[in-house]
């Protein structure tokens, strides 16, 4: 190696687990050392995730918005859309981020490497930087590498038409016709943003509803708006093959809804594949298993006692909250603290238009495993809020066990539901039972009452004004 260093904490990977983890560290009093394959720290999430994605959504929004208020007397003239200008706003919204992570790391002296990391024994990486190679060795470890967009064997992935969620996010051009393929959360995101700049859209999805894993009656209120907005949703139905042509790019599908259509850019978004083959770990004795993931007990800690993992790369949701807190954990057993990752629940949150969240025991899984609930829905369209908004799409649905009246589950679609379902969690976490929920007094006119509302729904009848 060209240069040595050493650290009493090494972090592989500067994503939303790594530098939470590598702060975290440090705060206790560890000497922390954190390796990161590019420029920028912040990882999937802030460089070409959740954040950029949501600067981009809330455009969309706006646009979206700005075409139903005819209904209030108001009535806006067509975008003019400038994608350079889009670009950049999105980029300073990323930047000013991801530069404050680097203050954030000088001020709590985590030195911070940039280069590709591998390991070579338990206790030691290499990493490739520009600087030649530096042999790294730790007494601790935290492998926070995160994931890839899953690709498909003989799509035309190389042609620039053929998008992956980071290059849809660069937004360099609207498409007259795109084809989202999968119907999940970072598909229909995106969907929502081309769909928002004048793109026609497909869907198709091989499941029988648009996002898997969250109940039927909030998709249901989603697919009503979306359904107005894009061409086609092709439920049940696949990609059979996809070729690039000079004319655009060619897919044929197979399934419910049998054909062949062309188009100027297609989305993959399918999935994410763990990045943990791709760090020799081998070398460190850390079992990986044949899709990628490194498994970890409720420590964080790998089957190597001195060797941790965290977030993406662990597998259950892929989820920049779940990495931050696993992080926080790891890197608190390290510093000698009784740690434990033990959620009562990891909320997830689609930052569609409408927004669908939920969080806890779904009614679909409820269903699935036998378990009786007694459920409390309040329909949006009698919230005088959601109607002042022109949005009564919108559901607030609460699941309580039977006996304890404590609350399991929840599920909101609808404008801001990523906001409204934290109650909800924090519910979950403290206990709450129908009672607390209902008698707790939500202010008015607002969404979060809903809340409230879906309790009492629950409890028997609703006296309140609404
Ligand atoms: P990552 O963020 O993937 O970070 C891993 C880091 O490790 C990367 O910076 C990578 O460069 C680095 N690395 C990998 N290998 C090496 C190596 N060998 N040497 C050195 N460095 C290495 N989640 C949400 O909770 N909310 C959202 O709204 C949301 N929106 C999303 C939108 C999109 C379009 C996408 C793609 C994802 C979104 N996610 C969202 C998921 C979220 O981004 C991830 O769950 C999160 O980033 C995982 O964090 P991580 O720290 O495990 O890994």
């Amino acid at each position: 190696p060209n240069k040595e260093l050493s650290a009493q904490v090494v972090v592989l990977g500067g994503g939303p687990g790594g530098y939470t983890a590598a702060f975290r560290a440090a705060d206790l009093g560890l000497r922390t050392l954190l390796i990161e394959r590019y420029p920028s720290l912040g990882g999937v999430c802030l460089n070409v995730g959740c954040i950029p994605s949501k600067a981009l959504l809330h455009t969309a929004q706006i646009i979206e918005e700005a075409k139903t208020m005819g209904a209030m007397g108001v009535t806006f003239a067509p975008p003019e859309i400038d994608l350079d200008k889009m670009r950049v706003g999105k980029n300073k919204v990323v930047k000013k981020l991801t530069s404050g992570l680097s203050g954030m790391a000088k001020q709590r002296q985590v030195e911070v490497v940039q280069g590709t990391g591998r390991f070579e024994t338990p206790n030691r990486i290499s990493v490739d930087s520009r600087e030649g190679k530096i042999a790294i060795s730790f007494d601790q470890c935290i492998i926070a590498v995160g994931s890839t967009p899953i690709r498909i064997p003989g799509f035309p992935h190389d042609d620039p038409r053929v998008m992956d969620s980071t290059d849809a996010l660069e937004i360099d051009g609207i498409p007259e016709r795109m084809l989202v393929v999968g119907g999940g959360i970072i598909g229909l995101e995106m969907a929502s943003v081309y769909a928002a700049l004048g793109a026609k859209i497909d869907v198709v999805e091989m499941k029988d509803q648009l996002m898997p894993g969250a109940d039927k009656d909030l998709v249901r209120a989603l697919q009503k708006v979306v359904k107005k907005r894009y061409q086609n949703i092709w439920l049940e139905t696949k990609v059979a093959t996809m070729s690039a042509s000079s004319k655009g790019i060619d897919v044929v599908f197979e399934g419910k809804h049998p054909g062949e259509a062309s188009y100027d850019k297609v989305l993959v978004a399918i999935g994410r594949r763990p990045n943990g083959k791709l760090i020799n770990a081998e070398a460190a004795g850390v079992k990986v298993d044949e899709h990628g993931f490194i498994k970890t007990d409720q420590h964080m800690r790998t089957n190597i006692p001195t060797i941790f993992a965290i977030g993406d790369v662990v597998g259950g949701p892929m989820l920049a909250h779940k990495a931050t807190h696993e992080g926080k954990v790891a890197a608190e057993v390290i510093a000698g603290e009784p740690a434990l990752f033990d959620p009562m629940t990891i909320p997830s949150v689609a930052y569609t238009d409408p927004e669908v969240a939920w969080m806890g025991l779904t009614e679909t899984e409820a269903a699935a495993k036998g378990i009786e609930v007694e459920k409390g829905v309040f329909p949006w369209a009698a919230s005088g809020r959601a109607l002042g908004i022109h949005r009564d799409e919108g559901l607030t649905k609460l699941l309580f066990d039977p006996e304890t009246k404590r609350i399991l589950g929840a599920g909101i679609v609808g404008p801001n539901a990523g906001e409204l379902i934290g109650e909800t969690v924090l519910a979950l976490e403290m206990g709450a039972d129908m009672e607390d929920l209902g008698m707790t007094i939500h202010p008015h006119p607002t969404l979060n009452e809903t809340i409230g509302l879906a309790a009492e729904m629950a409890h028997g009848s609703i006296t309140d004004l609404i």
